[in-house]
């Protein structure tokens, strides 16, 4: 061959074929039909190719089966994601086999939280199996029209602490500032379930309000912390967005911004070079982006994250225990190592709040410790997130944790270390643990 051919060929753009080379989905594997988790090791963040994302394999295969018309500019437009929702019955049935008991709760739905999915994010769920976790997440059953005792529209007593609308300020030195109603997708066991994707309704989220919460900050110097929260604020355009932080950031006494968000993970198109390039100039802004599920960290994901953090960005992870979703060390593990992959760190573990028909969603506070005491010593600290209870009526978060005190022998406490071993530490004066009556053998070891 001779060098002006190979130059010729060298230079020539990468085809078609090259350039949408199919990226595997980390973290999942189908076996038997079941799913199995794995940990998972982060593609490579597409750099070179500027605005461009990845499309990892079964996204690919999703969307030119079910938006053959589409194409990769349109389906990596987070604007064209967050329109072409899939939100109706007719609309689910066209990708998905819905179980009769989902065609049912689906068609009897009304009021706040209604059904709501990025195409992205139903290309990762399983479309003949009801059963798939990340569809339990997102398309309503029967049981959640059942209401258990303890259940309510504001199980964290939100409303209350409420002192203009949409800021909740309930802690001395930090407030929840409620920005919109609006998500890319809406979580069926979501805590604000009373008030999300419910234009028009009894909650009102806009400007007016808006500055009429920035005037309360204005006058209450001891606010040092603002959470930004919704609905998801990273719905809200640059421009208004860049309005909120701006004006915030000009408030001395605001030290420190935090955007609670799925939208990473759930519409990573929306983490544009105009979003972070906006998002830089309001340092110090933190982020906790909500998780669910190892089957959630595609190579999407990990662009999305990496432009974050790349613009200096602390990430940290929100993650619901759901029953027979992710309430075993076997899928929350993978999860907490492929956070970490990919510089988010593991922050909280939450249960599941008594909202009005969570109760499918409820697991055990024990099966939350059991996570907890598998994590802890067994890998990583940074791994291991805070698993806490929200506690009803307003009470904030308690975190729990196993219990590593076994008791007292006179100034020794005997403690338990991540093997079961009990372990001797001189600690003369205290009573921590004299209330236990250690068993005779582990006090001797
Ligand atoms: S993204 Fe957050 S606010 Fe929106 S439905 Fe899910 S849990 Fe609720």
């Amino acid at each position: 061959m001779n060098l002006q051919l190979l130059r010729g060929r060298d230079l020539r753009p990468p085809s078609r074929r090259d350039r949408t080379r199919p990226v595997a989905v980390p973290g999942t594997q189908e076996q038997n039909g079941k799913t199995k988790v794995e940990a998972t090791q982060p593609e490579a963040p597409a750099r070179k190719t500027g605005l461009r994302f990845p499309v990892g394999t079964e996204t690919k295969a999703f969307y030119r089966r079910f938006y053959p018309d589409t194409t990769t500019a349109e389906w990596n437009d987070w604007r064209w994601q967050l329109r072409t929702r899939i939100r109706t019955l007719p609309e689910l049935e066209r990708v998905f086999e819905l179980s009769s008991d989902e065609r049912q709760a689906v068609g009897g739905h009304t009021g706040p939280l209604p059904v709501g999915i990025t195409p992205y994010y139903t290309s990762l769920m399983g479309l003949s199996d009801a059963t798939e976790p990340l569809r339990r997440t997102h398309i309503m059953t029967g049981d959640e029209y059942i209401r258990l005792p303890g259940e309510e529209d504001d199980p964290l007593g939100e409303d209350h602490d409420t002192v203009v609308p949409g800021l909740v300020h309930r802690y001395p030195d930090r407030v929840l500032f409620l920005t919109t109603g609006t998500c890319s997708t809406y979580c069926r066991y979501c805590t604000r379930s009373r008030l999300v994707g419910n234009p028009g309704g009894e909650y009102q989220f806009n400007v007016r309000n808006w500055d009429k919460a920035l005037a309360y900050l204005e006058e209450h110097s001891e606010v040092r912390d603002v959470l930004l929260s919704g609905g998801d604020p990273l719905t809200i355009g640059d421009d208004k967005l860049d309005y909120l932080l701006g004006r915030l950031r000009a408030i001395k006494h605001i030290e420190f911004v935090r955007i609670g968000t799925k939208v990473p993970v759930v519409l990573p198109q929306r983490v544009t070079k105009d979003l972070v390039k906006m998002l830089k100039k309001h340092h110090p802004l933190w982020m906790s982006i909500h998780f669910t599920h190892p089957k959630e960290l595609t190579p999407e994901v990990t662009e999305s994250t990496s432009r974050l953090a790349d613009a200096g960005i602390p990430l940290g992870s929100q993650t619901v225990l759901l029953k027979g979703i992710n309430d075993t060390p076997a899928v929350i593990t993978p999860l907490m190592h492929g956070l970490l992959q990919r510089r988010v760190k593991p922050y909280y573990l939450y249960q599941c709040d008594p909202i009005k028909g969570s109760g499918h969603f409820r697991t055990s506070v024990q099966a939350g410790l059991d996570i907890i005491q598998a994590l802890r010593g067994h890998t990583t600290g940074y791994a291991t997130p805070m698993f806490v209870i929200d506690a009803p009526g307003g009470g904030g978060k308690i975190l729990m944790a196993p219990d590593f005190v076994v008791g007292r022998d006179g100034d020794d406490l005997l403690i338990r270390n991540f093997e079961g071993k009990v372990y001797r530490y001189p600690d003369p004066g205290s009573t921590l643990g004299s209330d236990k009556s250690p068993p005779v053998q582990a006090a001797a070891e």
